[in-house]
């Protein structure tokens, strides 16, 4: 039959649909007189359901609720459903669990069993409390004890604020909406009310105080709604690299304004309905001139909005970080600046390349190999020198005029050098070699940007201690297929 296959197919979001139930001054009844059932009861209790227990022999704490009014003792199922919203399982006792099950299926009624998933229509999820705000995690009965570790994670993160400032914002909210008919001004002001003086008012035990300076902003016409953009570095790949600062800025931003060498995985801690703006730089060529960039900036700024421009890397090495923020000076457009693992670091990280070492190197150069103008431009005999790091950004097309630059200039062409291809990524390759055979290495492998290019002894390390992805390759090595997509 149609509908039952249709019942049968896996659900695409799982089987279990959250949902949050009013239950105050409604019906529930609890199968059980123990530890387990007493749990239950003080939950439903709490969220003022009215609470009916059914127990073969209730014991001393259940006595106690009972004298003080707090639950009902029935001695018996009821004939009908009798209202109940939900029924919990909570015994060991096996007629009475067995004729508990019947009764909520009989009557259509969620019910609860502990212990017994298979049995559950309705789980009672580990659930964090801000009320207003309720977060539940679940797990489908499957791992609740995940389920109770992830709720004290998220605990740690809110803080016991977040409550009374969500009461304080829905007090407020029509007085709100009038000052602040536009959608992004009014998502400004929350903005502020939750994390700025009102919120640090609030942590600090003074609720009247945050209520003060939200009703004096509300007054204020020259409340400041002009939006704002935050330079946010992404780091190399990894999303776990970014700060917690970046990943906060990101979840909050109207817009996203993006080049190509951000991880798509990071775009995805952002908010759904974010507008994101890819400004992608490819092949060398900008598709979107730096003055449009620029434009995006002030528009969305202008707006009302909160703005991200996030860079691969840090923001402000080799990215036009710095040309941004003099636009956005000369424009009175306020900034931050979030930094981000730069790719020398980051690269060198994740492939065991220590960027400086007691025995090999005692400081290290950032140098851009982008263009023949940066080549020309370059200082090569102070970086042909000994004991130190080259850390090349953009210089995949330029390895032959590198090699040739540091040997003419006296580097030994026994010096080691790395390429790291796509590091911190998943495809992540680690070409390693010497400065003699640094063009032929790349162009054996077929080298392609994003890359990173350590000249120095340092880089030869990578043998012995990369970690992350696969092994070092070399010139000698056999060329290993790559996939497809590569
Ligand atoms: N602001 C960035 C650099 C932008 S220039 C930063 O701080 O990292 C772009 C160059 O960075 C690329 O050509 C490449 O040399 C390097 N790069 C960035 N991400 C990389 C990655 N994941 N793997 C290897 N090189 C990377």
């Amino acid at each position: 039959m149609k509908t039952d296959k249709k019942t049968s197919e896996k659900p695409e979001a799982g089987q279990w649909l959250p949902i949050f139930l009013r239950l105050a001054g409604q019906p529930v009844l609890i199968a059980g007189g123990g530890v387990e059932a007493r749990r239950k009861i003080d939950r439903l209790l709490k969220h003022g359901a009215r609470v009916d227990v059914l127990a073969d022999s209730p014991e001393a704490p259940l006595d106690d609720y009972h004298q003080r009014s707090r639950i009902h003792l029935i001695d018996a199922l009821p004939s009908d459903s009798s209202g109940y919203r939900l029924v919990i399982v909570a015994t060991g006792q096996e007629s009475l669990r067995l004729s508990a099950l019947a009764f909520a299926s009989a009557h259509a009624i969620p019910v609860n069993a502990v212990d017994d998933p298979e049995n559950c229509t309705a789980i009672l999820p580990a659930i964090v409390d801000r009320a207003p705000i309720t977060i539940a995690i679940g797990s489908g009965g499957t791992a609740p004890e995940l389920a109770r570790m992830i709720r004290s994670r998220i605990e740690a993160m809110l803080p016991l604020s977040l409550g009374p400032l969500a009461q304080l914002a829905s007090e407020l909210k029509d007085s709100i909406r009038s000052r602040f008919p536009q959608l992004p001004h009014r998502r400004r002001f929350l903005g502020w009310l939750f994390r700025d003086a009102p919120a640090e008012a609030m942590q600090c035990g003074s609720p009247a105080r945050a209520r003060e300076l939200a009703a004096q902003a509300l007054e204020d016409s020259a409340f400041d709604t002009t939006g704002s953009v935050a330079l946010v570095g992404a780091g190399p790949g990894d999303p776990e690299l970014l700060t917690l600062k970046a990943l906060r800025l990101i979840q909050e931003a109207d817009v996203i304004i993006h080049d190509a060498l951000v991880d798509p995985r990071i775009l995805d801690y952002a908010r759904r309905d974010a507008d994101f703006i890819d400004v992608a730089k490819r092949g060398g060529k900008c598709s979107t001139p730096q003055l449009r960039i620029n434009n995006l900036m002030l528009e969305h700024a202008r707006a009302g909005r909160r703005v991200v421009r996030l860079k691969g890397g840090d923001p402000l090495t080799f990215g036009r970080g710095g040309e941004e923020l003099q636009f956005l000076r000369s424009h009175g457009i306020g900034y931050s600046v979030v930094p981000g693992i730069t790719a020398a670091s980051g690269c060198a990280a994740y492939a065991g390349i220590p960027l400086t070492h007691r025995d090999h190197a005692h400081s290290v150069h950032l140098v851009t190999a982008h263009g023949r103008n940066s080549i020309d431009r370059l200082d090569w005999t102070s970086l042909a020198r000994a004991n130190q790091t080259l850390a090349f950004y953009m210089a995949v097309s330029r390895l032959a005029e590198v090699q040739a630059n540091l040997l003419a200039h006296g580097q030994l062409t026994s010096t080691s050098v790395a390429i790291v291809e796509n590091g911190a990524r998943p495809r992540q390759r680690i070409l390693t070699g010497r400065l003699d055979g640094l063009h032929d290495l790349a162009v054996r492998y077929s080298v392609e940007s994003p890359a990173m290019v350590y000249v120095g002894n340092v880089a030869g390390l990578a043998v012995d201690l990369h970690w992350y992805g696969a092994p070092c390759l070399t010139l000698g090595d056999s060329l290993p297929a790559r996939s497809a997509s590569a």
